[in-house]
């Protein structure tokens, strides 16, 4: 019997959480929850009540030992982050490589994630692509951005509002300002907004906003597969 399940909860529209999501919450024992006040509005939306646990990033070490303990007893557990997918730039990982290790069985239902609909609004290809999540805000920042230079694929990354005009800036620096890319914020809610344009113009676009707010997924085009072979011919 499956133990743990992974419940991915709405980015921002409510109506975007599955039936199956709404019945597994409300057969578990528990409910993990990055934040059990957050989740626990959501719960009471969809008529569910529940005993909560918090496992976020600053628990996470401390908790799974407890928690596996519990699993192993034959509780049912669902795991639910503040928005979108467990485990996508959220606590997740941890708890289900613990459960696979020991054989617990664990169940990850598809649902709301914010890299997928910025990657599919920004037109670039989705055949293939890479999912950066969050780049490192000091320390490998520059290593981390030097080797995105060689990267073919489709990139996304998430980014907070406050960093998004610096970001923009560096790749536009490191990839060249005529590099195509897209700002999805605020994706599902009521003031969603897609911006595409070559990374430089993106930055202006930001820069020159009194005020930026929501959350923030950027998608930017690979590299030109034509133009590394043409390097390679110019280093022979
Ligand atoms: N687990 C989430 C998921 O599956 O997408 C991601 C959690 S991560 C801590 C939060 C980041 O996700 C935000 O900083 C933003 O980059 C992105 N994000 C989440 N909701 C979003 C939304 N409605 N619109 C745009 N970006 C969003």
């Amino acid at each position: 019997p499956t133990l743990l399940y992974l419940v991915p909860t709405p980015i921002g529209n409510l109506e975007d959480i599955t039936l199956r999501a709404i019945r597994v919450l409300g057969e578990v024992d528990t409910v993990l929850a990055e934040d059990t006040r957050t989740s626990g509005r959501l719960m009471q939306h969809f008529g569910l009540k529940k005993p909560m646990l918090s496992y976020h990033l600053h628990n996470e070490h401390q908790q799974v030992q407890r928690l596996l303990e519990r699993l192993e007893k034959g509780e049912t557990m669902a795991l639910v982050s503040d928005a979108g997918t467990p485990g996508i730039s959220d606590p997740g990982f941890l708890l289900v490589r613990e459960c696979l290790a020991r054989g617990l069985k664990v169940e990850c239902l598809p649902g709301p994630t914010a890299l997928v609909p910025a990657l599919l609004k920004s037109g670039f290809g989705a055949e293939r692509f890479t999912f950066e999540g969050f780049l490192p805000v000091k320390k490998g920042r520059q290593t981390r951005l030097r080797e995105l230079t060689q990267e073919t694929r489709t990139m996304i990354f998430y980014e907070s509002p406050h960093r998004i005009v610096k970001t923009l800036e560096q790749l536009a620096e490191v990839l060249g300002p005529e590099r195509p890319a897209s700002v999805s914020r605020e994706l599902t809610k009521l003031f969603e907004e897609t911006v595409t344009l070559p990374l430089a113009e993106l930055a202006a676009n930001f820069a020159a906003r009194a005020a930026i707010k929501g959350e923030i997924v950027l998608v930017v085009q690979g590299r030109k597969e034509e133009r590394i072979k043409e390097d390679h011919r110019a280093d022979d």
